[in-house]
Order: C-alpha cells, then structure tokens, then sequence
C-alpha cells in the first residue's frame, strides 16, 4: 500500500472534487442568510491558506479564533491546517481571566476575530503585546493599532494555488480546551491523524449517519470540540451545511427556510426549542434526526422529540478529550420489537462505543470490572483520537493510565450488550447548559475572600440547565452582610456568569471524610434533608 499521509487535505480535496455544488447557509447578524458553493468555499479556503502563510506562519504555530457559527470560521477551519497552523477555537463565553490564562499557554500567533466579540477580544488584547488580529463582519473600523487587516483583504491579490499536502499525520490541526476540573487550562492537541480517523468513524451510518441528501446543522458551538467534528465530517459526505451564527433564537425559522434534516446540540437547547417546534412543527417537517449530547439527555425530552415531532433522537457521550466522539445510543435490531417506553430508556443510556473506541469499567484499586449493568466503575477508553496527554505537561497518571488509557473520571455501568449508563461523576466538574463548570476553580478562589474558611462548590439537579453550583461556605467569623452579594462580586470578573453559584450557604463546619477530603455526597445529604 502506499504511506499515504492520513490529513485534512484528502477531506478537502475531496469535497472540492466531488461536492462542489453542495452549499454553505450562513444566518448573518442581519439576520439574512449568505450562501454559497462549495466551489467558491473551496476557492476561498485555498486563498486564506496563503495570506495565512504569507502572514508569517508556520508548521504548529496556533492561530486562534474568536468567533461563533459562521461561513468564515467554517473556513478558518479548513485554512489555517491547510496552511500548516493549529486552529484554536477559544471559548467566548470563558471570562476574560481564564482566555488570558489560555492564550497565554497557546501563544497564539494571530487571531481571526468575529466583530461581536471586539470588546472581549480588546481586553486580551491589552494584556498580550504581541497579538496581531485580523477581523470580520466589521461594519466600523476599529482604532486598534495591532489590527493588520480586514477579513475580506486576506482574498485580494493572493495566490490561488494550493499549499503542499501535510506530509506528516501525526502533526497537529487543532487545539482545543476543556473547561476542565482544575484551574489550570488543560489543552488538547488534535493531529491530522485523529481529525481523519474520528470523522470516517462518526460518519459510518450508527454514528452521526449523515447522508450525501442532508442539510445539516451543528447547534455546538464551533470552539466546543471542534463542533463535535461536524464541520469535517457534514461536508465530506457532501451534506449541506447550515451555520446559525450565535442566534438561537433564530433556529427554528432557519430550520424551516435551509431544510435542515439532522442538527447537533446540547440537551438544555433542545429543551429550550421544543415549544417553538412543536408550535411550528409542519414547517420543520425536514427534521429528521438530532444528534444530543455533553450531558446527560433526560428520557422525557427524547420521548417528546421522538413520538411528538417524529425526531430520531441520537444521545452520545464525549469529551473534548476524546474528538469529542466516544459512545452513541442507537437500537439493535433485537431493540425494534420492544415497547416504547422501553426503547426510550435505552436510548437515553449514553450508548455503546463507536467502532474505534476501546471502553473498560475499573475500581479505584484499578480492578476491570464485568460489563453486567451493575457493576459501577469509572469509564477508562483509548482510541485512535483520544489524547494521551495534556498541551505542554507531562502525562500524568492523575488522568492516564500506566497502559495507555485515558482516565475519563466519568462513573458508569455498562450492561452486556455495551451500552454504557452514566451514574455520577469523579471530577470535580458540574455541567450546566452543556458547558463545563469547575467546582475546584470556584472553590480556589472563593477561599481567598477573607471572610471564607472553607468551602464546597456542588451540582445541584436543575430542571433547565441540567445541574446548577452551589456553594456551601464556612465562614472565618460570623456576619450580618448579604454572603451571597459580596462572594458573586468577588467571583464575577474571574468567570463567566453562568459558573456563579445560584446559592451560597453558610454552614459551621464542611463535612469531611476519613482521609480530611471535602465529603460532597454528606454536604448533598444534609441538603436534601433540610428541604
Ligand atoms: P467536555 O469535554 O466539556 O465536552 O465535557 C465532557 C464531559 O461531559 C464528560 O466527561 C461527561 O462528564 C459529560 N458528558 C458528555 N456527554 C454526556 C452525556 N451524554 N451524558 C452525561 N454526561 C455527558
């Protein structure tokens, strides 16, 4: 066989062969869409690729991007690997603090920045002198020295010819961060290899499924695991894809107006939008199937979706880690003839392994456990895209296994068949709407108020977002002052505003175990008892 380089080029080149009258839909802030070709996407990609050169940069170097669904992060993308540099979608919703801490680690090399996210972007860029950007969708031109250029410059007298093939797959395409369960940014490095290897493995029919017929639109947010991989593996097969910009108040009507077939997102959004689509359920009839994940889908929301609107319902389980694609929960042929509800149950289990991904259950002594439904153990995976360590530290058996896997600090039980159900949590991280809050970040910093003691930051299950912080305080003398007050304005420039605990509650002492650690589950205990 030849040693063919395994990169995003045989993605491109693919789609600018066979797929160039497929289009991209893009909603505007205008609130019009902007369509093209994949012909003139291609075109574009390829011109980007050396004004990105040409701007300097080079094999490895980070570029980042501050921007949301839209056609031209769709092309920084493919533009910036393309030309030798690793995308780095930076998280716009993360405080100001916690994207410095992170481009400080990357030392991103340029920013591609979406003008809606100007006056974030202006604040980092007060702190890193050497950050050069170039922005798009500007309607003014902003008075900012280190700006080079306008977006739409980058396409102006530049060379239309294609950059070299990446030769080595195992360099990197992409970097991406997981809000992680310590203060510190954990960065992932995705390689060619691993974007190419991920994306013909979600694309095989019991993974995403997606068809050369479909319109496809990913609702995640394109910094969040690269949008799932959706971007790669929606235009491969040909699909059409559609990029709802950051509106998602707009989602049903451009459902309604592009087509939209299979779409991707978290479930507090598809709580959020089922009224509208059952209001407007004839126009969104082209609807066929979502893809759910990064929390847990309750069964009730997937009962809806699934006998109401006629909507397959695809619940997966991921980590930014992971590409971010580890199990998916579709019926086996056995499953067909049961009843419905219990065929719900088995779709909101997170699922069984794609084909690629390697699962084990193991006690906290490192013991393998059966796959039977009982037996609860923490979820350990490998695969061809799952990171083996973190962006400059050294693998640490904090989070990978001395064999080569990846500690996922998820607790689960997976029953004969494979299907893996996720009972609680290791790490110290509630997800809210999606997003990962670190309960030790806030509890680190919530101990440097003088007026705190001790503190335990923990979930609590919420109806809309899935799970919400609390903080439970001890505090280092007793007071009369409103302790929720003062501590949010102590947190609230250090992280964005959906990590401020809904409560903070005053408490003598914070439970601990035999070991002197924080005993969440005797703080959670004593909670529901004083309800
Ligand atoms: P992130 O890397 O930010 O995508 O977060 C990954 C974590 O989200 C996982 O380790 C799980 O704790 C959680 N997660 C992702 N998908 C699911 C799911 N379907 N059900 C429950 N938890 C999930």
């Amino acid at each position: 066989m030849l040693n063919y380089p395994l990169s995003l080029n045989l993605i491109f080149e693919h789609v600018r062969s066979i797929h160039g009258d497929k289009s991209v839909h893009s909603l505007l802030s205008n609130g019009k869409i902007h369509t093209y070709n994949y012909t003139t996407f291609c075109k574009r990609v390829v011109k980007l690729a050396n004004a990105i050169c040409s701007l300097g940069i080079q094999q490895g170097d980070r570029v980042a991007t501050f921007a949301s669904n839209t056609y031209q992060h769709l092309e920084l993308f493919y533009a910036i690997p393309a030309a030798g540099g690793v995308i780095h979608p930076i998280n716009v919703r993360l405080s100001s603090k916690q994207q410095l801490k992170i481009v400080q680690q990357a030392e991103d090399k340029l920013f591609f920045v979406d003008d809606q996210y100007f006056d974030r972007f202006s604040e980092l860029q007060k702190e890193v002198d050497t950050i050069k950007s170039i922005h798009f969708n500007t309607d003014e031109v902003h008075d900012s020295a280190r700006f080079i250029h306008e977006y739409e410059d980058c396409f102006d007298g530049v060379e239309d010819i294609c950059i070299p093939d990446i030769q080595d797959e195992n360099c990197a395409l992409a970097l991406c961060y997981t809000s992680g369960t310590s203060s510190e940014p954990k960065g992932v490095v995705y390689t060619h290899r691993s974007v190419f290897l991920h994306t013909l493995a979600v694309n095989q029919t019991e993974v995403f499924g997606i068809t050369e017929s479909d319109v496809v639109l990913p609702l995640v947010p394109m910094f969040h695991a690269l949008a799932w991989g959706l971007p790669y593996a929606a235009m491969f097969v040909g699909a059409d894809i559609v990029l709802h910009g950051s509106d998602s108040e707009c989602v049903v009507d451009l459902i309604a107006e592009t087509g939209v077939t299979i779409s991707a997102g978290v479930p507090t959004l598809w709580g959020r939008l089922l009224p509208e689509l059952q209001r407007r359920k004839q126009d969104v009839s082209s609807l066929r199937r979502i893809i759910v994940g990064g929390e847990q889908m309750p069964s009730e929301l997937i009962e809806v979706y699934e006998n109401d609107l006629g909507v397959e319902v695809r619940h997966a389980w991921g980590m930014t880690e992971m590409c971010p694609t580890g199990t998916f929960s579709t019926l086996r042929r056995e499953h067909q003839h049961l009843p419905d509800t219990e065929k719900i149950r088995i779709k909101s289990m997170q699922g069984r392994p794609i084909p690629g991904v390697q699962i084990r259950l193991v006690t906290e002594e490192g013991s393998i456990l059966p796959w039977d439904g009982e037996a609860i153990g923490e979820v350990q995976v490998r695969s061809p895209w799952t990171t083996g360590k973190y962006y400059k530290s050294k693998p640490s058996t904090k989070y990978f296994t001395t064999d080569g896997w990846l500690k996922t600090g998820d607790i689960a039980t997976v029953n004969r068949d494979g299907y893996m159900q996720i009972v609680d949590r290791l790490k110290s991280l509630i997800i809210s709407g999606g997003e990962s809050i670190s309960t030790t970040a806030i509890e680190s910093v919530l101990l440097q108020h003088s007026m705190v003691r001790d503190v335990a930051v923990l979930g609590i299950p919420d109806k809309q977002w899935g799970e919400r912080p609390i903080a439970v305080v001890a505090l280092s003398k007793n007071t009369t002052e409103d302790l929720s007050k003062i501590l949010t304005e102590h947190l609230i420039g250090e992280f964005p505003k959906f990590w401020m605990p809904d409560a903070f509650i005053a408490v003598d002492e914070i439970p601990k175990t035999s070991v002197g650690k924080t005993d969440k589950n005797a703080i959670m205990k004593k909670l529901i008892e004083s309800e």
